[in-house]
């Protein structure tokens, strides 16, 4: 019949567009949310008319580093901030508060003049084994 067959196409695209509306999307800096267009990193001179006062000032203080992606075709930019962990921080386990010793750090971006570090460590608890992982950003290499 080819009433059935309509009705099940149409049934199929009413759950697609369902599926797709409650996907949860996590918003991606790189692509701008209005227009979709791909948005460029500012480098730290055009950033700064961006941040506001607050902003400027956690980076100068090394507590925060804030990276602004911009688009050009419709002049709108996000700003994302990145929280900043002193690395002289000592590590302690979560679950038994001992000093953790082997920590193992992973680069998973290196410094640039653009952009900061991001690195991956994973620590594990010399005492009851406990592991943990947690990020640490690196602030960007600053133009001499
Ligand atoms: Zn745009
Ligand atoms: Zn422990």
């Amino acid at each position: 019949m080819m009433l059935a067959a309509v009705l099940a196409v149409a049934t199929a695209g009413v759950i697609g567009v369902l599926w797709k509306r409650s996907r949860s999307t996590t918003p991606d800096p790189s692509r701008c949310d209005r227009c979709g267009k791909a948005r460029v990193l500012l480098d730290e001179e055009s950033e700064d008319p961006h941040l506001d006062e607050g902003q400027r000032h956690e980076e100068r203080l090394g507590t925060a580093d804030y990276h602004v992606w911009w688009c050009g075709a419709c002049e709108h930019g996000a700003v994302i901030r990145h929280a900043m962990t002193a690395t002289s921080r000592r590590v302690t386990c979560e679950k038994c508060g001992h000093d953790a010793v082997d920590e193992v750090s992973q680069t998973l971006s290196p410094a640039t003049h653009v952009q900061g570090g991001e690195f991956v460590v994973r620590i594990s608890c010399g005492s009851c084994g406990h592991k943990q992982r947690f990020w640490r950003y690196t602030p960007r290499v600053r133009a001499s």
